[in-house]
C-alpha cells in the first residue's frame, strides 16, 4: 500500500452518497469503482479485487448480507458497511457475516476516512503479511506464537481463556467483533448466549492491560454490538 494507490470498491444505490463518497475518497488518494446494486457490486470486487470495499446495507436488489457471504466464499478483503441508524439488527448481522467495521449514516468524511484507515491498517497485519505474530499498538505489546504479553516493559500474566480472548482480539484487531463472534470463538458454539461471561473477562482483560480500566485505550466497547481492539 505504500506506493501504490489503494483501490475500493463502493457499493451505494444512493447517488448522492455514492459521489460523497467518491470524491471524499479519491481526492484523499483511493483509486474508486462504484456499483449501484449488489450483483454489481460483487462483480466489481471480483474484478477489481479491491483493497476495501464500502457497502451500503440496503440495496436495491440483494440484501447487503448476502454481498458480504458472497464475498467472505473467497476473500478476507475488508468490508466497511453503511447502515441506517434504525437498522441496529442487520448491522449486527452484517458484522456476523464478516463484515470489519460501520458508519452509520449520516456520516462525515473524517470519519470515513479514519475506519478506512483502520480497516487497511488491520488488513496489513493479517497472518501473511506479518508473520512474526507479534502486535503492538501504544504500550500494548502481543506475541501470538510465544505468548507472551507486555505493557511497557512489564510482563503481563493472562489466564489461558484470558489469552484466548486476546489472542482473537489481536488476530482481528481494528475489526469490530460481536458478542456473538467472540463468545462462539472464545467459548464455542454453545457459550453464544453467555455474554456474561464475556463481560467478565473483558473486566479482567481491562484490569490487567488497560492504564485506567474505566477508560479502556485498546479494549474498546463498540455499543449494543461488542467490541475492537485498537490498532
Ligand atoms: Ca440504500
Amino acid at each position: 500500500m505504500a506506493n501504490l494507490k489503494p483501490t475500493v470498491v463502493v457499493i451505494e444505490d444512493d447517488p448522492p452518497i455514492r459521489r460523497f463518497l467518491r470524491t471524499g475518497l479519491s481526492t484523499h488518494g483511493f483509486t474508486v469503482y462504484e456499483a449501484d446494486s449488489g450483483k454489481q457490486g460483487i462483480i466489481e470486487a471480483g474484478i477489481r479485487k479491491p483493497d476495501l470495499i464500502i457497502l451500503d446495507l440496503g440495496l436495491p436488489d440483494v440484501d447487503g448480507v448476502e454481498v458480504i457471504k458472497t464475498v467472505r466464499e473467497w476473500s478476507a478483503m475488508p468490508i466497511i458497511i453503511l447502515s441506517a441508524r434504525s437498522a441496529e439488527q442487520s448491522k449486527i448481522e452484517a458484522l456476523d457475516a464478516g463484515a470489519d467495521d460501520y458508519l452509520t449514516k449520516p456520516f462525515g468524511l473524517g470519519e470515513l476516512l479514519a475506519r478506512t484507515r483502520v480497516a487497511l491498517r488491520h488488513w496489513l497485519r493479517t497472518p501473511e503479511q506479518n508473520p512474526t505474530g507479534e502486535f503492538t499498538t501504544g504500550n500494548l505489546r502481543v506475541d501470538l506464537i510465544n505468548r507472551w504479553v507486555h505493557v511497557g516493559d512489564q510482563e503481563v500474566h493472562l489466564t489461558p481463556i484470558q489469552f484466548r480472548l486476546l489472542s482473537m482480539l489481536v488476530q482481528n484487531a481494528g475489526k469490530v467483533l460481536t458478542h456473538h463472534q467472540i463468545l462462539k470463538d472464545v467459548w464455542g458454539p454453545s457459550h453464544t448466549e453467555s455474554s456474561h461471561y464475556l463481560r467478565i473477562y473483558m473486566s479482567q482483560l481491562r484490569q490487567k492491560l488497560e492504564e485506567d480500566p474505566t477508560q479502556p485505550k485498546y479494549l474498546l466497547t463498540e455499543s449494543g454490538v461488542g467490541y475492537r481492539l485498537k490498532v
